[in-house]
């Protein structure tokens, strides 16, 4: 049947992409189409504008734990690998340095313990003294008047490492790579629903398109991969809260790499940071903030109805909330992160946080990234009445499966769609090329994914 397909992925991020890539050239699947609802890949959370663009390893995250960290690493590794085989430098993988600093004696102390820890995970990182970020990465010791700041700032990372990811521009390239032979990709296919046919097949169906069958569905489809979810009758125990992260620009390379800073591990969400900006070239980005916004997507209309279906609205998302925000400290940071987008007051509350990283940034220098940002969909569990910060997967065990990938999704998209891989060649019984996997990936055996 022309419209039917062995697998249907939908959404064309940079998960269904790398997913697209991994069925068609890691198994002997004969027809995959990735369904997307706009006219290009990639346009939302991982375009090259919407997010950090880092290939988060974990050394230089502070808000990663010791064995996060461990994992994040290897997930980290496969998505660098792909840019690597299919040499990618400069194109889509970027090289600087880069580091976490820790300002204050009680940040200072924090990072030295956790750089003794996390040596054991990155061999190559590096301690660095005031003395050595003066030389290294200036702006983070000066002030204004040449002098030094007072406090003292240390920073460990590394002086050189692929660090720096444009994840749309991957995602353009695993598309391009997969469309081949009865593969397909098919652009402006909004799915409207997915209908379990009695045969074990699913109808896909969108407004203005051709239905479409296929015998294994993926959705990796951001904010609305629990929308659609859950029109099916799944993933009903969670909720969805869209945090949304802006940026602020200064203009000109006032860093040389990537500059984390210390997490408070009460905050639910990461840090700011400033990097050098692989999209708005001879820009330096920080940021991001984080707002909860009651829509799916950031700069798209007409997704406000969709978040007040799958927020999960009642008694255990209102204590989630009542928790979150009966602790001062958090209170405040969401407080803050209101004012950030605020265009008369915004700029001038950033401006403190900002100056943590560069001390000597003038007001007048800082601009709000217009139309930069994206959503990540972090995931209330209404049965532990929690916030979720990771990512979280709806398995049917009925050929077809959800996922939802905030950050750090895009890290994370080859070990994703290598776990997806693996779930959909046991269920359609279909071939995995271990050989190929190797050649590219440098990766012996998947017994590791989880
Ligand atoms: C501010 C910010 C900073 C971040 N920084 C980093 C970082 O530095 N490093 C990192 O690894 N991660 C980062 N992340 C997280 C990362 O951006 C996401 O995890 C990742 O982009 C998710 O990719 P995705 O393909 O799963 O989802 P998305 O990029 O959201 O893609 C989903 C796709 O599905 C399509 N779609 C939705 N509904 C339908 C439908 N009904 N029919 C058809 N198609 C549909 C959408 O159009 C979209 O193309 C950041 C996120 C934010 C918001």
């Amino acid at each position: 049947m022309k419209n039917h397909y062995d697998v249907a992925i939908i959404g064309a991020g940079i998960s269904g992409s790398a997913l697209f890539y991994a069925l068609t050239h890691y198994t002997d699947i004969k027809k995959v189409v990735l369904l997307e609802k706009y006219h290009a890949p990639a346009t939302l959370s991982s375009s090259g504008n919407n997010n950090s663009q880092t290939i988060h390893s974990g050394d230089i995250e502070t808000n990663y734990t010791f064995e996060k960290a461990k994992k994040v690493a290897r997930a980290a590794k496969l998505v660098s690998s792909y840019a690597f085989f299919h040499k990618l430098q400069n194109k889509s993988i970027f090289e600087y340095q880069k580091m976490a600093i820790g300002v204050g004696d009680k940040e200072v102390e924090f990072m030295k313990q956790r750089h003794e820890q996390f040596k054991e995970i990155y061999p190559d990182l590096e301690f660095f003294d005031k003395e050595t970020l003066k030389e290294i990465e200036p702006n983070v010791i000066k002030l204004a008047d040449g002098s030094d700041r007072p406090e003292n700032v240390v920073g460990s990372g590394m002086r050189k490492s692929f660090c720096a990811m444009n994840f749309n521009s991957v995602a353009n390239h695993m598309i391009e790579q997969s469309n081949f032979g009865e593969h397909k990709v098919i652009f402006n296919y909004k799915v409207k629903d997915i209908i379990e046919q009695g045969d074990g097949a699913y109808t896909i169906r969108a407004n203005g398109n051709s239905p479409i069958t296929a015998s294994f569905v993926l959705v990796d489809a951001g904010a609305h991969s629990l929308y659609l979810a859950q029109s099916m009758g799944y993933g009903l125990e969670l909720g969805c809260l869209p945090v949304s992260g802006s940026f602020y620009f200064i203009p000109g390379s006032k860093l040389q790499g990537k500059v984390y800073t210390v997490q408070n591990p009460k905050l639910p969400f990461a840090a700011i940071h400033g990097d050098p900006d692989v999209v708005a070239q001879g820009k330096t980005r920080l940021g991001p903030t984080a707002l909860a916004l009651p829509k799916l997507e950031r700069f798209k209309s007409g997704t406000t109805m969709d978040f007040l279906k799958v927020f999960g609205f009642g008694s255990a998302t209102t204590k989630i909330m009542w928790d979150l925000l009966s602790d001062s400290e958090i209170r405040n940071y969401i407080f803050r992160n209101f004012l950030y987008e605020i265009p008369s007051i915004g700029k001038k509350y950033f401006w403190e946080e900002a100056k943590k990283i560069i001390p000597s940034i003038r007001l007048d220098e800082l601009t709000y990234a217009e139309g930069f940002g994206g959503i990540r969909p972090q995931v209330l569990d209404k049965n532990k009445k929690k916030l979720e910060l990771g990512e979280k997967k709806i398995k049917s065990n009925k050929g077809i499966t959800f996922n939802m990938t905030p950050s750090p999704g895009a890290t994370s998209c080859m070990k994703n769609a290598l776990l997806d891989m693996l779930e959909i060649v046991d269920y359609l019984k279909a071939n995995i090329k271990y050989e190929k996997i190797k050649e590219e990936l440098n990766e012996e055996s998947l017994d590791w994914l989880e």
